[in-house]
Parts: structure tokens; sequence; C-alpha cells
């Protein structure tokens, strides 16, 4: 094999040496490896007027995170007789000079569908391959190429998760151990004028006032994110037998979850290597749980809203968003700014958002609590919202799994369905609108009204402020008439798919009270 002469290998994510094939392929056959990292100020640069420290789209957390883990890469590149060459700049700009100064022959990075990096990415390509430079781009962030998960599913992103392994099966590179080191790379060459710069801290980036009343829950890196997966993997049986949504949110001094995703979300983890290890360690259990609720689950929870994200286009917005229902959210941000800052009065929610806000994480269940109370479940406010102040403070803030879980969480996506409530005592099956100014829902609710009289309050209907749920409620489960009425429901659900119209409703509720 020819020997090129220089590599550029431009770390954005993926910040990490153990299962890198970026990295490897940079340091293949190369005379010299240039390691680069941009400080974007797009997410650095500090936002004074922001409602806690940190940009207009990252807080100090997150920014804090990412600085460790750049110093945790440039001391591992330094022990394989590199380092990384850090610049402070608009990251295309600075890579294209680069490119330039350094005659670069080859440029290695990691793909990523986060549309901001799409655009980054398209405008550096396209700049090599004018100027005849191999561009070497592999799938590594995620366990499948997202592209090839749409393919197999015939053009559309796929809206059920556990439709991901039967469409593609388990990962190729499953048969294989992946790297988990380096013995070397090859040397940087000649670096001439470029304004290369030590990893900043928080204070040179201009965050000088940060105040710490407890230290971080967090340390950036790689090192310590392979700390931590040896350490929640140590307990194999626990692995094993993972079962989510089962779990306590609020334990902390052994938490019910890993509390990697960090590390996922900037790479510090390969999350190939987490799942290789999840499957090695199920193969010593029988009994282990499975998708959807098992670890190695989560991690394709991950895929599936990357798959999502990456085949819809307005995935980050309603409007224009074809998976996304049409809600008329009210634009109060009064109420917002109450659940952002704590000050609800609703204990277990603002104790939630107190937590956001100084560790950066909280529970995935947490995340369901507050999402759900700031949306369809009780102050009725636009999902794009509470979906910025995650993605500013989470630590883990992650483009495709953020807005995918606000798209379920609010009822907007996903998971809309009439919804059928069976208790021991009673039925309830329920329509839920959203819209209850409407004349749709006046018009439900007064037919309810009617049918209520009628029978005489054997079907009532609850109105909430927010939502209308508008309930047929029977006694008798065990009876024939019950159980026609599932089988109505179920079969109206099926059909309409979760969207039933008034038409479906009037239709239904005259199958209902013919029965009973
Ligand atoms: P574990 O249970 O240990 O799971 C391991 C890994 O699997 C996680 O680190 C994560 O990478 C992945 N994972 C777990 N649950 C999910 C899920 N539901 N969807 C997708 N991937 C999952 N997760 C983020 O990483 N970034 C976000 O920005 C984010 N925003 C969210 C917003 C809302 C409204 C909700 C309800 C959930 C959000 N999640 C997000 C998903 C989930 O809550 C977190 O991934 C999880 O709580 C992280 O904790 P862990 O690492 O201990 O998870």
């Amino acid at each position: 094999m020819t020997t090129i002469s220089n590599s550029l290998m431009w770390f954005r994510k993926g910040l990490r040496i153990h299962d890198n094939p970026a990295l490897e392929y940079a340091a293949k056959n190369s005379s010299n490896v240039y390691p680069v990292f941009v400080i974007d100020p797009h997410y650095m640069k500090p936002d004074p007027g922001a409602f806690s420290p940190g940009s207009r789209l990252a807080g100090v957390n997150r920014i804090r995170f990412l600085l460790e883990s750049l110093v945790d890469l440039d001391s591992s590149l330094k022990k394989l007789g590199s380092r990384l060459l850090v610049f402070h700049g608009e990251p295309g700009d600075e890579l294209i000079r680069c490119l330039k100064e350094w005659n670069i022959k080859r440029l290695c990075f990691e793909y990523d569908t986060d549309p901001y990096y799409q655009a980054l990415g398209a405008r550096v390509k396209n700049y090599a391959s004018e100027n005849g430079i191999e561009i070497f781009s592999p799938v590594s962030h995620t366990l499948f190429n997202p592209a090839h998960i749409i393919e197999k599913n015939g053009g559309k992103p796929p809206m059920n998760c556990q439709l991901i392994l039967k469409l593609v099966g388990e990962p190729q590179w499953l048969s294989s151990p992946l790297s988990t080191t380096l013995d070397t790379i090859p040397p940087i060459g000649d670096v001439g004028n470029c304004d290369i710069i030590e990893v900043p801290t928080l204070k040179q980036l201009g965050y000088e006032d940060i105040q710490e009343d407890e230290p971080p829950i967090f340390r950036g890196g790689e090192t310590e994110a392979l700390r931590r997966l040896r350490e929640s993997t140590s307990d194999k049986e626990w692995v094993a037998k993972f079962e989510k949504p089962k779990g306590d949110p609020s334990a902390f001094l052994k938490p019910a979850t890993t509390m990697l995703s960090p590390y996922l979300k900037f790479g510090c983890l390969s999350s190939r290597y987490f799942y290789q290890c999840c499957k090695e360690i199920e193969k010593e259990f029988k009994n282990h749980t499975d998708p959807p609720v098992s670890l190695r689950a989560q991690l394709l929870w991950r895929e599936f809203f990357y798959a999502v994200g990456f085949g819809t286009p307005n995935f980050d917005h309603m409007r224009g968003n074809a998976i996304c229902r049409q809600i008329p959210w009210n634009d109060d941000d009064e109420l917002l700014a109450a659940w952002r800052d704590s000050r609800t009065g609703f204990p277990w929610i603002d104790a939630i958002m107190v937590q956001l806000r100084k560790w950066g994480w909280i529970h995935h269940l947490a995340r369901h609590s507050v999402a759900c109370f700031l949306t369809r479940g009780d102050l009725f406010v636009h999902w794009e919202k509470g979906r910025d102040v995650f993605e500013r403070l989470l630590v883990d803030s992650d483009w495709a799994i953020n807005n995918g879980n606000w798209l379920w969480l609010s009822c907007s996506s996903f998971f809309y369905q009439i919804q059928i409530y069976l208790d021991t005592k009673y039925i309830v099956l329920s329509v839920i609108s959203h819209d209850v100014a409407s004349k749709e829902c006046k018009r439900k609710i007064g037919a309810a009204y009617e049918l209520n009289k009628k029978t005489n309050g054997m079907i009532q209907i609850y109105l909430d402020t927010k939502y209308i749920v508008l309930s047929v409620i029977s006694h008798d489960v065990a009876s024939k008439e019950c159980k026609r009425k599932i089988g109505a429901a179920y079969e109206l659900n099926k059909k309409t798919n979760g969207m039933v119209s008034d038409e479906d409703m009037q239709n239904l509720r005259r199958k209902l009270v013919e029965d009973q």
C-alpha cells in the first residue's frame, strides 16, 4: 500500500481512542497525522443574558464536560506520541485553512447526522473533494447507519423501536472484537503559522464567575467513561436483569441506570463497545432481559431516534414535520419560566428541575415527569420550548434523542392512541383531544353530555383545563358487553391508527349505547 504523506483527523464527537475507525484510518500508512479540534463559538460563547451560566445553546455543565474531555483526549494522544491541535473559530473556516496550510492528502472524521454537523461536514467535504483530498467518514457514533435502517424500511424511518433489529439484524461488527487501543500514531508534521492553542479553561472562555457549591457530578473524558462502564458492568447480574422503566428514578447513591449518557453523547464512550459488552454479559445468563427493556435495548432506543431524526424533515419543529401532530399549544412564557426555574409549587416537578440545573442530568422517568407536566399533562406549553431548556441544560443533550423524546412525551408523535385503561373495577375508554377551544371539541363535549343524560350517568365526561378526556365507564368488566366495548375500541384504534375522527367517535358511541 502507498504511503499517504499528511492526514488530518477532525474530532467533533468521537472524543476517544478506543473503537475510533476514523482515527485508525488516519494513522494507517500516513507519514504525519494532525489531530484537530475546533472550539466553536456557536456553542461556547458566553451569553450573559441566559437564565443560567453558559452560552446561548449550552449550559456551563456541558461546556465544562467538553473541555475536560478534550484535556483527556490530548493526554491520551500525547501517550501515543502526538497531541491535540486546538483552534478557536468557525470550524469550517479553520478546517479549510488547515487542509491548505498542511497540504493534507487525507481527511478523516466520524460521520454525524445532526443537521448542524451535516452542513459543516458538507462544506469541508466539498472543499476536500474539489482539491483531490481523500475523505474517510465512517459511521461509528451509532450502532448502525441510520440511512441503512431507513433503506431497509422501504425508504421511510421506522416508527417503532422494536423494528430496528428486525430490519437490520444484529450489527456485523459484533462478530469480531472491536479495537480498544491504538499502539501508535504517526507524528504531527510542521504546523506552520497556524494559531494553535491549548485546551482552554472555562475562565479563558469567559466564564469567570462560576460559583460551585458542590463538585460537578460528571468528569468528562474517555478515561472516566471507560472507568464508569467497567463499574456499571461489573455487576453482571444487574446488567442481565436490567429492566426499564422499572427502577427508582430518585435513587442517587446507586443510580437505577448507568448514567453513561454524557459519555455517549460526546463519543467518549463508543456505543458499539458498550453494546458488545452487554451482549457478552447476556451470554452468561439464560434468563437475561431482552429488548425493549434490557440495558442493551436502551442503545436501540438511541438508534431508533437517530434513524427517525435523520429521515424526517423538520424533525425538531412542529410545523412542517410530517410525523408531528399540529397542536395549538399556548405561548405562556410565565408558565414556562415557572417550570424552568422550579416555581410550579409541585415539589416533585420543582425538585427535578433543580437537579437538572445543578447536575445537567436527570433520570429518564424524571424527564418523563417534567416533560409531560410542561406539555400535555398540565401547563400545555409548546414542547419546543421545553426541548430548548433541556437542550441547553443537559450534559447529554443530543439533537435526535432529545427532540424524539419531546415529540413522544407531548403526545405529538409515536404515541397518541385512544387509550384503554382496564381496571379490576371498571373500564375507561377515552379519547384525548388537545384542542380544547375548537368547535370539534365543543361538539364532542355536547354530544357526550347528551349521551350522559340519556344513559343516566353510565357515560362520564372528565373535562380537564388542558385536555379533554371523553370516557365511557362500565363497572362490569367481565360482562359480554364490556368485552364488546373493548373489542370495538381496539378495532377502531387499529383502523384509524390512533387518529379518531368525530364521525368515528359518533359511530362508536352509537355502538356502545346499543350494547348497553
Ligand atoms: P441508561 O438507562 O443507562 O441507558 C444507556 C444509554 O441508552 C443512555 O445513556 C442513552 O444513550 C440510551 N438511552 C436510554 N434511554 C433512551 C431513550 N429513551 N431514548 C434514546 N436513548 C436512550 N437522552 C440523551 O442521551 N440525550 C438527550 O438529550 C435526552 N433527552 C431526553 C428528553 C426527554 C423529554 C426524555 C423523556 C428523555 C431524554 N433522553 C435523552 C433519554 C433518556 O432519558 C436518557 O438517555 C437516559 O436517562 C440517560 O441515562 P443513562 O445513561 O443512565 O441511561
